[in-house]
């Protein structure tokens, strides 16, 4: 072979492979059924219950509109400028922190004995890193809290005081409790002790309060982000129950419970009567169904939330995402506070089911 011959080889081996290599995630990011998946996508929610349209004034509607708006354009931005999916959830979820029309940080139900007392978790799909919290009563974010358990600490779970010092330790922001103080939320406890119900999810308080508090809801907040690297995150925040006792902690702060992410199937956050989600296992349960059974992600979390947990008396949803970026918002209750965006289209957000 002559020494231009081989130039020539060489030259159109090299074109090949670049050819090759600038089409390769082109073909990955291709579903089964041949579509161009999108580059990243993002889903928020703000609990579920009985939330009717008869029950939510047109100003109430509004406010919880434009909040979950903001929420979700929090979180897309973080995606659209190549930012992770950890930190898609966790600006996302502060924003609903920061606001009293959620029962996370401030806007958190009270305890029996009259306090604030916040669950929160967060999970990284891509390492299995998590990091969750529960009891805490003075840091503003709760989900930073979890995310700095995650990252700053050998462990996955801290709980009260402990993990009160460890938040002012790394600098989190420390507020008095007296910040999470809400006099909608403090008349929600008036009425369960008045009607001696015990524990109370917001859901529940329907029946206590049949003169219109329109709180007849689950109120926790979550988020489940697909980045542009293809890494999946959660994330779960909430104040747990009214009335609760004794140290009552919910699904929220339990991995594969309330929170769940992996690469190799899906992320996923939950809210509703955290008991039966702890029973269920329900946010692992959806993502094991993906990898052990090969399901796709809706019919996977139709399988657990229509199926299994009214099976056993539990009522609530999730929201979930898998790296093709397929999204299942799911509910078996009359509503669920939700909002999702995929790259390239329209953000979609609901209250009540469809
Ligand atoms: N899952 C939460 C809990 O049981 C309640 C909620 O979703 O609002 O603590």
């Amino acid at each position: 072979m002559t020494a231009r011959w081989r130039i020539t080889i060489g030259f159109l081996a090299a074109a090949l492979l670049l050819l090759a290599a600038t089409r390769i995630p082109e073909i990955a990011a291709e579903d089964s059924m041949g579509e161009r998946a999108p580059r990243y996508a993002f889903a928020i929610h703000g609990g579920a219950g009985t939330i009717l349209k008869a029950n939510l004034s047109d100003k109430k509607e509004a406010a919880y509109l434009a909040k979950l708006a903001e929420a979700l354009a929090a979180g897309e931005a973080v995606l659209a400028g190549g930012g992770t999916a950890l930190d898609a959830v966790t600006s996302a979820i502060t924003v609903m922190e920061d606001s009293p029309l959620f029962n996370a940080g401030k806007g958190a139900v009270f305890t029996a004995e009259g306090k604030n007392e916040m669950d929160s978790s967060i999970m990284d799909g891509a390492t299995l890193n998590a990091g969750a919290v529960s009891g805490v009563t003075n840091v503003k974010n709760p989900i930073l809290l979890a995310r700095a358990v995650m990252e700053q600490s050998r462990h996955v779970m801290l709980q009260g005081k402990g993990a009160e010092t460890f938040a002012a330790e790394k600098g989190l922001e420390i507020v008095d409790p007296e910040y999470f103080h809400t006099e909608r939320r403090w008349q929600q406890l008036q009425k369960a002790k008045e009607q001696k119900t015990g524990a109370v999810l917001d859901h529940d308080l329907e029946f206590l309060d049949p003169d219109g508090l329109d709180d007849h809801k689950f109120g926790t907040v979550g988020a489940v982000a697909l980045d542009r690297e293809g890494n999946l995150a959660a994330g779960t925040s909430t104040g747990g129950m009214t009335n609760k006792a004794w140290g009552r902690v919910g699904d929220s702060p339990i991995i594969g419970a309330g929170t769940y992410a992996s690469n190799t199937s899906c992320a996923v956050s939950a809210t509703g009567a955290g008991e039966y989600f702890i029973r269920a296992t329900v946010a692992r349960s959806v993502c094991a169904l993906m990898e052990y059974a090969n399901l796709p992600l809706d019919v996977a979390a139709d399988r657990i939330i229509m199926q299994q947990l009214p099976e056993m008396g539990g009522d609530g949803g999730i929201i979930s995402l898998d790296g093709n970026g397929n999204i299942a918002l799911v509910f078996n209750t009359e509503g669920m506070y939700r909002a999702s965006v995929k790259e390239g289209e329209e953000p979609v957000i609901g209250i009540y089911k469809e």
